[in-house]
């Protein structure tokens, strides 16, 4: 392996010889244009738009897409035929309308995922490795499916967690199995190190929503290694943009997403300057995206990564929405002995159920606060809390 691992990627997939900023950008253009054209013939949701960009700057004079217009227009955006949909993703619970948000993807669209996970993994999951897959698994071409051929593909072996274990059968599973590494939620993973221990596990790949600084902290201090974060949404194919050995943010797949930051208004910032991330997506085959407005927080990092490539950086993504529940796990996460909780509505006020894993008080919350030591029979609760908590 020569180079950063994000470039042979690019080098891989696009056929580049060398992966320079001007090079990238040529590609980028000319798959923007290549998708402005397949729009016009396909009369797509886009087939307004103009033919052809004479440079990437100009990208910023069209439309955003929304998330409304992914639930309203499915069908319009989508740019392949049905027969070659191998996965639908649905989200009924997000969108205005009430409709459920669709994203489509063929099988090779789940195939460049597979190998930028590869990438990804690669840094730290060794041929011979037994990995933990924390995420849930959701049939095939699901992010957990996906996650497991990478590590397939990397000559290491794919455990996936069965749903509902008790903090005992999780501690048997990490003795019996004996995995090195942890790809999953970080809240999943801190809970479950809290609790458990490390065991046998050293190095980990952390993706979500929202990574609480306290809650990445915990995880490292306790793994004894830097976390390898991932960014990554459904309307990039899951896969988004990969940790280097630098540690130092996130290479964008840009061979297959377009970045812009904005700011409240939809005006264009400068690299360096954080705002809403806004992405093209030019690499996807069955629904590609043209400023879509991610609703992610970030920024782009303007200095060159240590590692050598120039392949664009993302520095860590909040949500811009649930940040509540993200204030709880950076407030909650940042006690040590806190092993995991539950927080619920109920008439409007906040009832905190905290499982704990030593002696400590909660400092004042404004809620109803249940406290009580964490057993072996006890399950995890970090995926009930994100579904039981209306903030
Ligand atoms: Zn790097």
């Amino acid at each position: 392996m020569s180079g950063p691992r994000i470039d042979a990627l690019l080098r891989l997939q696009e056929g580049m010889e060398s992966v320079s900023r001007r090079e990238i950008e040529e590609l980028q253009l000319r798959k923007l244009n290549a998708l402005l054209q397949r729009e016009k013939e396909r009369g797509g949701f886009y087939r307004d738009l103009p033919e052809k960009l004479g440079s990437l700057a100009e990208l910023a004079s069209l439309p955003f897409t929304t998330e409304a217009d992914l639930t309203e227009n499915a069908a319009g955006l989508l740019l392949c035929s049905q027969s070659d949909i191998r996965r639908i993703l649905s989200d009924a619970t997000s969108g205005t309308t009430g409709a459920a948000k669709r994203v489509f993807y063929t099988e090779g669209d789940c195939a460049r995922t597979v190998q930028l996970f590869m990438a990804g993994l690669g840094e730290f999951v060794f041929p011979g490795s037994v990995t933990l897959i924390g995420f849930p698994y959701s049939g095939p071409y699901g992010l957990g499916d996906l996650i497991a051929r990478a590590i397939t593909d990397l000559g290491a072996r794919p455990l996936a967690l069965a749903p509902g274990l008790s903090y005992g059968e999780l501690e048997e599973l990490l003795e019996r199995e004996r995995p090195d590494t942890f790809v999953g939620m970080p809240v999943q993973l801190l809970s479950l190190l809290r609790v458990c221990g490390r065991g046998s596990l050293r190095r980990a790949l952390v993706s979500g929503d929202a990574c609480p600084e306290a809650v990445l902290r915990g995880c490292e201090a306790l793994l004894g290694s830097r976390l390898f974060p991932h960014y990554g949404s459904r309307e990039m194919a899951l896969g988004g943009a990969i940790c280097c050995p630098a540690h130092e943010g996130m290479h964008l797949r840009e061979n297959h997403v377009l970045a812009e930051i904005v700011d409240e208004a939809g005006r264009l910032l400068s690299p360096g300057e954080t705002g809403e991330l806004v992405i093209t997506t030019i690499g996807m085959e069955a629904m590609p995206l043209i400023r879509y407005r991610t609703g992610d927080i970030t920024r782009i990092l303007p200095e060159p990564c240590p590692c050598g490539s120039q392949v664009l950086r993302l520095d860590a993504v909040h949500r811009k929405e649930g940040t509540e529940l993200a204030a709880l796990d950076e407030q909650l996460f940042s006690l040590p002995f806190v092993a995991d909780y539950r927080a619920e509505r109920r008439d409007g006020r906040l009832i905190l159920t905290v499982l704990t894993c030593g002696a400590g008080e909660l400092p004042d919350l404004d809620a109803e606060t249940k406290l009580r030591p964490v057993t072996k029979a006890d399950r995890p609760l970090y995926l009930r809390k994100r579904k039981v908590v209306q903030l």
